[in-house]
């Protein structure tokens, strides 16, 4: 008879693991805090002055790499702790802390290094000209499809330099990502100051090039019908982060005219907007805020988003494995909050949501990728990336 080795009971409801389709490692350290000092209503938004007065100078922060490395360090124990394994990540907009997140993060994770070149931008945060072409071709020889070409957003890239990056995403086969359509403010600006000339704020990713290349477009909540065709066409792909839209007052995503349109899409916390890491929160808030606008808001279509829809858009089906026969084991073991007797699915998943969406309780017990724990709620001392019990 075949030995199997020893077998044990699972220490909670098994599940593939998250991936994050979208967040700032160099946020982190300020999750939650994004608008922290900001007025409920202002002249220029809550997403453009929050960025001015907490986001930048904490990212500028990581220029200095023994404070990018820390910082990188306690994103990856963070994150597993919580189940999250990968995802597509925004570093800063230095060369040196992006390289440091492409080796210290596990290959599951893509990052980017972050363009922003208008002179509005700080100085100690704004892309040299001269200098970042040279970078991104660095990068991407060295990490490959890992390196992603990120345009931060309109507001702060010049159309030259997102029509080089765009050049570099399509010879290197790279992703790229941005944000879109956030604010009001944001897009006002954009559309009447930046960018008169182009039909809307969409086409500017478009024409500019940016979805020559699979795109990774975070919120789109104030789209107009002409942007959802042309982004439809585009095959650009959303991270939803109801999350961030919630907390930074942005609006909702229309998730019915995502779904009609077969836009692809996933969930993502767009830390540090959001105040945690954890997707079980994400998937939550999912369920909360298009809950008795949107049919398509249950709880299996909300797992589905965090997990093996990221892995799939990612192109990590064969990277991150599952519990596929012939492919690696990686599954995450999550403790149940409530009681659930039911072995209806639905039910199953409602039963690992925490009350606190902003602070939820740490339910993930142990995490296997390809095989091999890299978390276990057990381990004593911090939750190193190699601190596993065997
Ligand atoms: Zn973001």
């Amino acid at each position: 008879m075949r030995d199997f080795g020893s077998i044990r009971t699972s220490r909670g409801v098994i599940l593939p693991p998250f991936l994050d389709l979208h967040t700032h490692i160099s946020q982190h350290p300020i999750r939650g805090k994004f608008t922290e000092g900001i007025e409920q209503t202002t002249s220029e938004g809550r997403l453009l002055e929050g960025l001015k007065r907490n986001v930048y100078p904490a990212e500028a922060l990581c220029n200095d790499p023994n404070r990018a490395e820390k910082v990188i360090r306690d994103f990856l124990a963070d994150t597993l702790r919580h189940g999250v394994v990968g995802g597509c990540a925004y570093m800063t907009s230095n060369v040196q802390a992006t390289r440091l997140a492409l080796t210290i993060l596990p290959d599951t994770w893509r990052v980017g290094m972050v363009l922003m070149d208008r002179p509005e931008v700080p100085e100690n945060l704004r892309t040299d000209p001269g200098s970042v072409i040279g970078q991104m071709i660095e990068l991407a020889e060295v990490f490959g499809d890992r390196f992603v070409v990120t345009d931060r957003f309109a507001p702060v890239v010049s159309k030259t330099l997102r029509r080089s990056a765009a050049k570099i995403a399509r010879r290197f086969n790279l992703f790229t990502q941005t944000h879109l359509n956030e604010q009001p403010s944001e897009k006002l600006l954009v559309e009447k100051v930046l960018y008169p000339d182009y039909p809307n704020y969409t086409s500017v990713y478009h024409r500019d090039g940016l979805f020559d290349s699979p795109c990774i477009v975070a919120h789109c909540v104030h789209m107009t019908t002409d942007e959802w065709d042309v982004f439809a066409r585009s095959g650009a792909i959303i991270a939803h982060c109801p999350t961030s839209n919630l907390l930074l007052g942005s609006g909702r995503m229309d998730l019915d005219e995502v779904i009609r349109r077969k836009i692809q899409y996933a969930l993502a916390t767009d830390v540090g907007a959001s105040p945690t890491v954890s997707m079980l929160a994400e998937i939550g808030r999912f369920l909360q805020v298009h809950a008795g606008r949107s049919a398509y808001a249950t709880p299996s279509e909300a797992l589905y988003r965090a997990t093996l829809a990221p892995q799939d858009i990612l192109r990590m089906n064969a990277l991150v494995g599952g519990l596929t026969i012939g492919q690696p084991a990686s599954f995450i073991e999550v403790k149940p909050l409530k009681n659930s007797s039911s072995d209806n699915a639905e039910e199953c998943i409602a039963s690992l949501i925490s009350d606190s969406l902003d602070d939820p309780a740490l339910t993930v017990q142990q995490v296997t990728l390809r095989g091999r724990c890299v978390f276990s709620a057990d381990s004593t001392g911090p939750n190193e990336y190699t601190a596993c019990p065997t």
